[in-house]
């Protein structure tokens, strides 16, 4: 037990290994202030290095009273690492690390819609059923809908999707002009959907995070490009993730409208069968075309073949199917009231986490896309009782002092392996397990004149030897989110 610093007169103490508290001794409160004053209270402080032992990830947790069957490998990973812990069926909790991931993958999100003028609103799950008779989609969708009532016996159910609610709001304002379109409102909420089979862990949950984006436009034309740009934007989040989606052509369903794309996620226990020309880019989802079809109706020389994937995202031009039942109208050049045209856009946000788990991992090992890893580096500490760890502590503690005063944007994303009762080796392989996409070993190495670590960047198994200053440049170029 040592003494981390002296506040309001009275003494904070914490069990901690001697790094956390050098760099708390030599550190600033993270606005330039020293710490030898005690910071007024409310003030912000150092953001402390989070330590393994005391991470809220537990492991191979027992099933509660429903079990749950592991039916693919991101659900037995996930589960198996203290990522997610099922609740009741296609319901899970989304433990700590996983919801570091989910709000940088939100983050990316956010950057790419915003960056082609979405504007983030947040609209209620609980949806009145009138406005469901209005577009009769209450009835269309059966047993998908999460029914309820209200006291009063008013029915309402947990929102899948939101056309309906957002028309209606767009609806209200009297004085939408033609200069505010096109007018791009989403949001990233839960969604539920009583699907009969929930299965692949988050892959098809019954409640689960999507992003979904509604466009109002002022003609067809304009509303076809707002459409472009959204699928551009969709390219974008994909290819800074890393995943090879595919945008195939897709029916509309119960959305309805007359275009519409699905972004496919190529995986083998993907539920779409898409169909892909091996000479064009031309690919379709099987349903969308007629059957037996194996000749592309775009090149006419290339030929269709099958694949299997998993739907990230679904875009659909809807025309003016729901601002036309809600009245959703701008006012035009000649102040008359036109009906807007619309789209929208989906992202299926713990899916694509889910997804990505899937894709990238091996069975052994969780492989992340690197900008959306819980935490970027785990420094392993030396094993205790060794010489190694009663000689390093002042170089493991200048390493993280280091990381903390030149990479001020990897706060809170360096974990230290503090279990030193641990052998390095069984340390290693959990990180490994994990996923971390740098672990830094402190070893023999610390003990130099000028201290060296070994550095795994496991997204590309490659092994190095760095000083202090060597990682300090390697992780300088990590890019966050
Ligand atoms: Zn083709």
């Amino acid at each position: 037990m040592q003494p981390l610093l002296q506040r309001g007169g009275q003494r904070l103490v914490r069990c901690a290994p001697r790094a956390l508290t050098l760099v708390r001794r030599h550190g600033t409160d993270g606005h330039g202030r020293g710490t030898d004053h005690p910071a007024p209270p409310g003030a912000a402080r150092t953001p402390s290095v989070p330590m393994v032992s005391r991470m809220y990830q537990p492991a191979n947790l027992r099933e509660g009273g429903q079990e749950s069957e592991l039916t693919c490998r991101s659900q037995r990973l996930m589960q198996q690492a203290g990522l997610i812990h099922p609740s009741s069926p296609g319901c899970y909790y989304y433990l700590p690390a996983t919801v570091r991931a989910m709000e940088k993958l939100v983050r990316l999100i956010d950057q790419e819609m915003q960056a082609i003028g979405g504007q983030k609103l947040d609209m209620p799950s609980l949806c009145s059923a009138e406005l469901w008779r209005t577009s009769e989609r209450w009835d269309l969708m059966g047993k998908e809908l999460f029914r309820l009532q209200d006291r009063h016996g008013a029915d309402y159910c947990l929102g899948p999707t939101h056309e309906e609610t957002v028309t209606t709001l767009v609806a209200h304002q009297a004085s939408l002009s033609y200069r505010q379109l096109p007018l791009l409102l989403y949001q990233v909420t839960r969604k539920f959907r009583d699907e009969p089979k929930p299965r692949f862990g988050l892959l098809r949950g019954r409640e689960f995070y999507m992003k979904d984006m509604y466009s109002f436009d002022v003609s067809e034309e304009a509303a076809r490009r707002t459409y472009e740009s959204v699928c551009h934007a969709y390219d974008m989040l994909f290819s800074r993730l890393g995943l090879r989606c595919v945008q195939v052509q897709a029916d509309t369903g119960n959305i309805g409208g007359t275009l519409s794309h699905e972004f496919q996620l190529p995986a083998d226990i993907g539920e779409d069968r898409l169909l892909v020309c091996g000479s064009c880019s031309f690919s379709a989802n099987v349903e969308t075309l007629p059957s037996g079809k194996t000749d592309c109706p775009r090149c006419h020389t290339g030929t269709l073949a099958e694949s299997k994937g998993i739907e990230v995202g679904h875009t659909f031009y809807l025309g003016t199917k729901y601002s036309r039942i809600f009245n959703a109208t701008f006012s035009n050049h000649q102040n008359q009231a036109v009906v807007s045209e619309m789209g929208c856009y989906g992202l299926g946000v713990t899916r694509i986490l889910a997804a990505a788990v899937e894709v990238m991992s091996t069975e052994e090992a969780i492989r992340w896309p690197g900008l959306l890893s819980p935490y970027q580096v785990c420094i392993i500490l030396p094993k205790k009782g060794s010489k190694v760890a009663e000689e390093s502590g002042a170089s493991a503690e200048g390493l993280v002092h280091a990381l903390q005063e030149s990479l001020p944007r990897l706060r809170g994303e360096v974990v230290l392996d503090d279990r030193n009762q641990m052998t390095i080796g069984k340390r290693l392989k959990d990180a490994n397990r994990l996923g971390y996409p740098y672990v830094v070993v402190v070893g023999q190495g610390a003990l130099e004149e000028t201290p060296r670590f070994e550095v795994i960047c496991q997204q590309t198994d490659e092994t190095m030897f760095l000083s202090k200053d060597g990682l300090v440049d390697l992780l300088g170029r990590v890019e966050t989110v």
